[in-house]
């Protein structure tokens, strides 16, 4: 695994279990309010400042009992060869598991499922379909976050879904095409996007007509809870 960073403590991260959280190099997406540049690298630099996973299993062999689960994240996990492996060996501990995804790569998330490796799924949905132009550089066949989305929903012990909203990628009609991709989904989160931290494009920060105010982050919600059982604004 390529992993970048490294956290040993979150409450936060993953529902109702203290976790750490394991951040993996390299990304297929240029979101440009992405709050962690340094992961999403080239692949030129994507090969240095790696931590060693073996250092990180050495201190899960040793907050068993204390810690309950980890949470993979990224950058996106799914593009690393390993995470299968990977996460064998940390489930086999006995941790509970929990993973970040784009939702790119559906058939890494059935593989998951079918050998039972992961607990809890978190998805970002970043636009409507017709719109993830604006997020991937290059060819990128929309239909697969549609396939991740459904895998999610029949497959997943555990999910939510989760969009930060900003413009271009978000207004009440995109809301209206995500929330009739997953209706009938039991979580969604609509996140604020945090203008006081280091993102891809710090152009973006600056524009703020990309922003939503809090009455229309509001908005955005009761458009979505006609699809969804629960929504968050967090
Ligand atoms: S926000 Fe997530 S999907 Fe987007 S570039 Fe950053 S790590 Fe990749």
């Amino acid at each position: 695994m390529k992993i970048g960073g490294f956290q040993k403590n979150t409450l936060i991260d993953f529902p109702g279990t203290i976790a750490c959280i394991v951040f993996t190099k390299g990304c297929n997406f240029i979101c440009p309010y992405c709050h962690n540049p340094d992961l999403v690298a080239t692949p030129k630099k994507v090969a240095t400042d790696l931590f060693d996973e073996n250092k990180i299993f050495n201190f899960l062999e040793k907050r068993k009992g204390l810690l309950e689960g980890v949470v993979i994240s990224g950058g996106e996990p799914t593009l690393q060869e390993d995470l299968i492996a990977f996460s064998r060996i940390i489930k086999d501990m006995g941790y509970r598991l929990k993973l970040d995804t784009n939702g790119t790569r559906p058939e890494i998330l059935a593989k998951l499922f079918e050998q039972e490796l992961v607990d809890f799924v978190s998805m970002d949905i970043k636009t409507c379909l017709e719109k993830y132009h604006l997020v991937v550089p290059g060819k990128f066949d929309a239909k697969k976050i549609y396939e991740s989305i459904r895998l999610l929903m029949n497959k997943a012990p555990a999910y939510e879904f989760r969009t930060t909203c900003v413009r271009p990628f978000i207004n009440k009609k995109i809301m209206t095409d995500i929330g009739k991709m997953i209706m009938g989904a039991s979580t969604y989160n609509l996140q604020k996007c945090s203008r006081n931290v280091t993102v891809l494009d710090p152009k973006f920060l600056k524009a703020d007509h990309n922003f939503f105010s809090d009455k229309q982050m509001l908005e955005l919600k009761a458009i979505i809870d006609k699809y969804v059982t629960t929504s968050v604004v967090r």
